[in-house]
């Protein structure tokens, strides 16, 4: 019998949150469930819930009465793991504790069959480490849901040093079965998503730390470009504690990498008791006290009569480039396009002897050091909706006069300027290149394909792209020079750049060469 079939008897053991969550989509996709807790009286007050659950689901017309009946039919708690021996697979959602896991994993495999899969929800003790020691350690795999899991479509199928690739197939086909999409990951620490997500939060505090911009201004900036939420309300709601916990985990299980080190900013609310929502009190109040906070308003200036674009080349500049022209002759500036001649491969545009131009990673400052022209720089527009949050900063020697006709210069090109102070990479664009270059290292490593990637991060954390969608629309060439710059800024390790790219970014043919 195919374990996919619903004809397989599954067995769910840990009845807390994500327990629940796997015994309803799998009585709902056909399965017999039994639902194991060692607390007494856990699972059948689980199963309790689910039926108040499933009954008011019925209500709001999502799932039929006939469908609820049988799938509650289905659904049995049970006090002993010896009344599941006939599951065929077992889901295991018990506490984040490997000793605790692996006792687990030992009375099942003396009370099950040698063919009955043993899968882990865990997320983020190793696979390896789970089925060391088992008669049958091939069986073992990971099937990593999201919380919540009825609503989170995708399933992480970890497979580690020992698991049977039958295995793993399996196990995706059955999650599928359950409507579910099932990525393939080799068992490293985070995973796909626990692991990509890291630059989301780590770029964001690290500009905390340089006291860059406030979080309400960072979190309008990623937001502008589809993220849901920014940074800051997302720690805020997933909780200071559990998130630094997790930067903790997986900076440790690689043996303190520095690109995973955790944050002093988040170690500091952690300390503080200010660990989000749960809380009433994180990076922002909540309960009675909240406010958002609003963005600065933008510095009111004049427009320019007529500025000159330099296109530059690559993907990302053809999205908004011929978007921003039309926008400002439709505000009354007469756009020229700069020639060859006019010097520089740069993308912005230049006007009463200013520079504006989209952040190549360098300081505004540096940049108009070495061109010998007061530069101001602006962040990455990916597709975004009108009037969103983009940032941008200037170098010292841009006058207060033209930091205002800067303004005016973005907000008529469409975008909500908002300034931040002279940063490296500015927000969007360092994050963004960072998020690509750790999936292009779980690439590199073997963790799981590009595709896999961008479906991980998509369905798993709702981003906007994936991180290889992200990367062909802004072009390999400029993301590895990005991440260069900020390497050869900060001088740590967070920034080099991962060999998936560095074997793709070809150098230029060397004058003479060709045969
Ligand atoms: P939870 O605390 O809500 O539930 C865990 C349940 O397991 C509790 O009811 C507890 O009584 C029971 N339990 C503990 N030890 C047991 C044992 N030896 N035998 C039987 N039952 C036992 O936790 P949760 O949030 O549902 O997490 C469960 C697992 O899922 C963990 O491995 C966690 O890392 C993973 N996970 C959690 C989330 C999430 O967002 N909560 C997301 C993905 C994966």
């Amino acid at each position: 019998m195919s374990h996919s079939s619903p004809a397989t008897p599954v067995l769910v053991v840990g009845a807390g949150i994500m327990g629940a969550g796997i015994a309803q989509v799998a009585a709902l996709a056909g399965h017999h469930v039994w639902l194991h807790d060692n607390r007494p009286g856990a699972a059948a007050a689980a199963c309790t819930q689910l039926a108040t659950t499933l009954r008011g689901l019925a209500a709001k017309g999502r799932l039929t009465d006939a469908a609820v009946d049988e799938a509650l039919a289905r659904l049995h708690p049970v006090d002993a793991l010896d009344a599941a021996a006939r599951a065929g697979l077992v889901v295991e959602a018990i506490v984040e504790q490997l000793d605790a896991k692996r006792a687990l994993l030992r009375e099942l495999e003396a009370r099950l069959s040698p063919t009955a899969i043993l899968a882990s929800n865990t997320s983020s003790i190793s696979i390896t480490a789970l089925a060391r020691g088992l008669a049958h350690p091939g069986r073992v795999v990971g099937m990593h849901f999201f919380n919540p899991v009825p609503l989170m479509k995708l399933v992480e199928v970890v497979s580690g040093l020992h698991t049977d690739p039958a295995v793993a197939d399996q196990v995706a086909a059955l999650a599928t079965a359950w409507g579910k999409t099932a990525v393939h990951a080799r068992s490293t620490p985070g995973f796909i998503v626990n692991r990509i997500a890291r630059p989301y939060y780590a770029e964001t505090l690290a500009l905390l730390q340089e006291r860059v911009a406030p979080p309400e201004v960072l979190d309008a900036c990623l937001r502008g470009v589809g993220f849901r939420m920014g940074p800051c309300e997302l720690m805020d709601l997933i909780g200071h504690d559990t998130n630094f916990a997790v930067t903790e985990s997986v900076y440790g299980a690689n043996f303190g990498d520095k690109r995973y080190q955790p944050s002093l900013v988040q170690r500091e609310l952690v300390d503080g008791g200010w660990l989000g929502r749960k809380s009433g009190r994180g990076f922002y109040p909540y309960g009675e006290a909240a406010a958002t906070p609003a963005l600065p308003e933008p510095l009111a200036g004049t427009l320019p009569g007529r500025v000159r674009w330099h296109g530059g080349a690559g993907n990302a500049v053809a999205a908004f480039g011929q978007r921003w022209c039309e926008a400002l002759a439709a505000a009354g500036v007469q756009v020229e396009q700069a020639s060859s001649e006019d010097g520089g491969d740069w993308v912005g545009m230049a006007w009463d002897g200013l520079r504006l131009a989209l952040t190549d990673g360098r300081l505004a400052a540096h940049r108009g050091a070495a061109d010998g022209v007061p530069t101001a720089v602006f962040d990455l527009p990916l597709p975004s909706a009108p009037g969103a949050a983009l940032a941008w900063a200037a170098g010292p020697d841009v006058s207060d006069a033209a930091l205002a006709t800067v303004a005016a210069v973005l907000a008529a090109a469409g975008v909500r300027p908002v300034q931040i102070e002279d940063a490296a990479g500015c927000v969007v664009a360092r994050t963004v290149a960072m998020l690509i270059n750790e999936a292009a290292d779980a690439v590199q490593q073997g963790v799981c394909s590009p595709e896999g990637a961008d479906l991980a991060m998509k369905l798993g954390v709702n981003y906007p792209a994936g991180p290889f969608e992200w990367l062909q629309r802004w072009e390999l060439p400029a993301v590895v020079a990005l991440l260069d710059t900020l390497d050869a800024f900060y001088r740590g390790e967070r920034y080099r750049v991962s060999p998936w790219l560095r074997r793709r970014c070809l150098p230029p043919r060397r004058a003479g060469s060709a045969r």
